[in-house]
């Protein structure tokens, strides 16, 4: 018995594992899509299976399996559907697998009814404990209700459902437990994940993050033979923003700034704070003039909006910003960056809030 039991533990822990190896890059924590949550209850059904046929002899008359705790953990952490599909197949499989005799339309019935119940206890707004202990019950009223029909011996089919509670207790209370453990670990990972990787003023990509998008996006265009414009932008005298309103004031319109960007830019443009006052724009697959466009546009719109450094005190600002374009102006992706600080430099010598395309001639000069 401690064997099986064993190696009960053993399919729970690997399959939650996994999930958890799955889950980790995934939004888990807003609403599953339905097709995510059909996944989850067909996932649920075979780890179902997988311990329905694992059962535990806990003496030489009872012998008791955990079909119902995936059942539980996915209406718990993924409600109805997942809960009601993951019954399902293990009903119909119970049915297949064990031949058509009564006791097996029993299982498939009381799965279904576990299924459904489970899934009504996932809707209700109590407490994860509360849910727990109602799917105690639905448990409980389930089994006696097939073990009367299927035995007839009233001492065996006390003995059964004492143990079938007892052993669905235990087991769903650490399966949670243990789920709990590994969505707190998920959540704490993306978390670092998201600290490591975005700057922490205005929630843009750091320069680390900015170095990998760069090598995936470069290899990207040159194996796709596109255009890739980069835009560094730097805004101009923030020194002198900094010293008469202070690094608050500055700090807020850092992050005004931040907006604008997301704002103008493509969602699959790669914006970045490479430090201080000095941003970058990766646009994919657009050749120089578009660049242009897409810089003007940010520059008018940074040049036309009220900063509000506080309630009403609002101030304006301009930015500058360089242009480098491959395969147009730049032969190699590798330099994108340093021609568009050459652009950016002459945008900055020429009088500030421009925008500057490199010139080919200073390129080949420089
Ligand atoms: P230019 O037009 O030539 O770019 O002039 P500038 O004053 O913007 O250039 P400079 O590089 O001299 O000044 C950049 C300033 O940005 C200096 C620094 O105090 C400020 N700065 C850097 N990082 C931050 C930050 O995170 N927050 C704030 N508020 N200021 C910052
Ligand atoms: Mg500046
Ligand atoms: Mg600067």
């Amino acid at each position: 018995m401690v064997l099986s039991f064993f190696q009960n533990a053993c399919i729970l822990i690997t399959f939650l594992s996994i999930i958890q190896h799955f889950a980790r890059d995934k939004n888990i924590f807003e609403n599953l899509s339905i097709n995510k949550r059909i996944i989850v209850g067909i996932y649920s059904a075979i780890l179902g299976v997988i311990l329905m046929i694992n059962t535990v002899p806990v003496t030489d008359e009872v012998i008791i399996d955990f079909r119902y705790v995936p059942i539980l953990l996915s209406a718990l952490y993924c409600g109805y559907l997942p809960s009601v599909i993951s019954s399902i197949i293990i009903g119909i499989f119970r049915f297949l697998f064990f031949g058509v005799s009564t006791s097996s339309i029993i299982g498939l019935i009381a799965a279904l009814v576990i299924g459904i119940g489970f899934g009504f206890i996932s809707s209700l707004k109590v407490s994860k404990r509360t849910k727990y202990i109602y799917s105690i019950i639905i448990v409980s009223v389930v089994s006696i209700a097939s073990l009367a029909i299927v035995l007839e011996d009233f001492i065996l089919i006390f003995k059964s459902l004492i143990m079938i509670i007892v052993g669905y207790s235990i087991v769903s209370y650490f399966s949670i437990k243990y789920t709990d453990y590994i969505i707190e670990i998920i959540e704490i990972y993306q978390k670092l994940k998201k600290e490591a990787s975005k700057d922490y003023l205005t929630g843009l990509n750091n320069v680390r993050e900015f170095n990998d998008s760069f090598n995936r996006v470069s290899n990207l265009t040159i194996r796709r033979g596109e255009e890739l414009s980069a835009l560094l932008i730097d805004v101009d005298y923030f020194k002198n923003i900094n010293d008469t309103y202070g690094h608050d004031a500055g700090d807020t319109i850092l992050k005004e700034l931040a907006r604008i960007f997301l704002d103008i830019c493509r969602d699959y443009d790669v914006i970045s704070r490479m430090g201080g006052e000095e941003f970058s724009v990766l646009l994919l697959n657009c050749p120089k003039f578009k660049a242009f466009k897409i810089a003007e546009k940010i520059r008018k719109k940074t040049e036309n909006t009220d900063f509000y450094i506080s309630e009403n005190k609002a101030i304006k600002i301009t930015i500058s910003i360089g242009i480098s374009s491959y395969p147009e102006l730049t032969n190699k992706t590798d330099n994108l960056i340093k021609d568009a600080d050459i652009a950016l430099y002459e945008a900055k010598n020429s009088g500030r809030n421009k925008v500057v395309i490199l010139n080919e001639k200073k390129l080949k000069d420089s």
